[in-house]
């Protein structure tokens, strides 16, 4: 059996817990969180870092930084994870959802800039598989009508974007940014995730935000000689538990992007040659502005039921391949409230799309045996 994702772990995970363990402090933004800080601020430049118990939870602080007042949009792409939607529209904003390009599941600019009204204040913005959106383009639209941008930058460790004719790394174009290290992402803590503060006139408040609407990092700092409560907050900080687990991650980043980049070019490189596949599915398209991160192996079958019968041959061969996002503008949950755009692009990509597995202990035999496998698929299909 081939499963769709396997955790990895580097071997310093559990000595690092202990060392936690040991030191007397396992509760959030101890040695290890700040040991985490660092490495973003070092080895990334991120000016202002906290981590998070998850994504969703970065993204609902990005939300509450937004500080939505009634009636105000937020424009974000249809084909995403629901966190990116919902965290949003728990702190009060409205989703306008918008089409992703046809040649890839990144956000239309010009979507973008036709659906901006006065009630606008955020865009959000998805680097999906880790491919950078169109940040010349994104930007430009931001600054034109003065709009927030949010990073959903989950898959996006490790990738870049040629902006202004430079190498700029996701996650510090936008005023924030917000990166995953759940399980299936390229470095993980089991759950846990990052924000990114790139304004600084919101680093303050961040900080509060992210202790529950106390002044208390100020305080440990020295700053001020006692702390409160002093606006709205949650408990968004992980454990030292979770940073310690991460901190071995984030040391093992480059070995971990080498081997996830060695099997995601043995896929492209075996596929690319192969005319019986190539019939049938397309192989995933990197624009000339983005750089890959190998954090995901998919393909866009020619139509939806070469996908979902591919999908099934697979499982009864022992590989497990999996769709991706159904449109959120059409699930339920939106639809009991809004009518919304048509959005045709969204609606390939949620009927089309196949995730290869891609794990750090795959190996090249299995990336063989699965090319095989989608090489027998589409003969068989062909023939018939
Ligand atoms: C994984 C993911 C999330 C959610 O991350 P969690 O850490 O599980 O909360 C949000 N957005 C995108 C695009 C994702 O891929």
């Amino acid at each position: 059996m081939i499963p769709f994702n396997k955790p990895y772990s580097t071997g310093k995970e559990t000595s690092y817990i202990k060392q936690a363990l040991a030191s007397g402090k396992i509760s959030g933004n101890g040695f290890f969180t700040q040991k985490c800080h660092d490495w973003f601020k070092t080895n990334y430049g991120f000016k202002k870092s906290l981590l998070t118990t998850s994504c969703t939870d970065a993204l609902e602080m990005a939300a509450l930084l937004c500080d939505f007042e009634k009636g105000d949009e937020f424009i974000v792409p249809s084909y995403t994870f629901v966190s990116t939607v919902n965290a949003f529209m728990i702190h009060g904003g409205k989703p306008v959802f918008i089409d992703c390009l046809r040649e890839h599941p990144c956000i239309d600019p010009l979507e973008i800039e036709k659906n901006i009204s006065t009630k606008t204040k955020v865009i959000v913005i998805v680097h999906y598989a880790g491919i950078s959106c169109d940040m010349n383009q994104i930007m430009n639209i931001a600054k034109r009508y003065n709009l927030l941008v949010v990073e959903d930058a989950a898959q996006a460790i490790d990738s870049y974007c040629t902006f202004n004719d430079k190498k700029q790394r996701l996650g510090t174009f936008g005023n924030f940014a917000t990166f995953s290290f759940h399980e299936t992402k390229n470095i993980i803590s089991g759950e846990g995730g990052l924000l990114v503060v790139n304004d600084s006139r919101y680093e303050s408040r961040a900080e509060i935000i992210w202790e529950k609407g106390t002044n208390r990092s100020a305080f440990f700092r020295g700053e001020i000689d006692k702390y409160g409560w002093v606006d709205l907050g949650s408990s968004y900080l992980p454990s030292e538990i979770i940073a310690a687990f991460l901190y071995s991650q984030l040391e093992h980043l480059e070995e971990i992007q080498s081997v996830r980049k060695l099997f995601w070019k043995n896929y492209y490189n075996l596929l690319s040659q192969n005319k019986d596949i190539l019939s049938l599915f397309d192989l995933m398209k990197i624009p000339a502005y983005a750089t890959n991160n190998a954090h995901m192996f998919y393909l866009v079958a020619k139509n939806s039921h070469h996908r979902d019968g591919l999908i099934s041959f697979l499982k009864s061969k022992g590989i497990l391949a999996v769709f991706h996002y159904q449109s959120l503008h059409l699930s339920t949950f939106y639809k009991q409230k809004y009518s919304g755009n048509n959005l045709p692009n969204t609606e390939i990509f949620s009927e089309r799309l196949i995730r290869l597995p891609l794990y750090y202990e795959l190996g090249s035999e299995s990336i063989d045996f699965i090319v095989k496998t989608i090489e027998e698929y589409c003969i068989k299909t062909q023939s018939t």
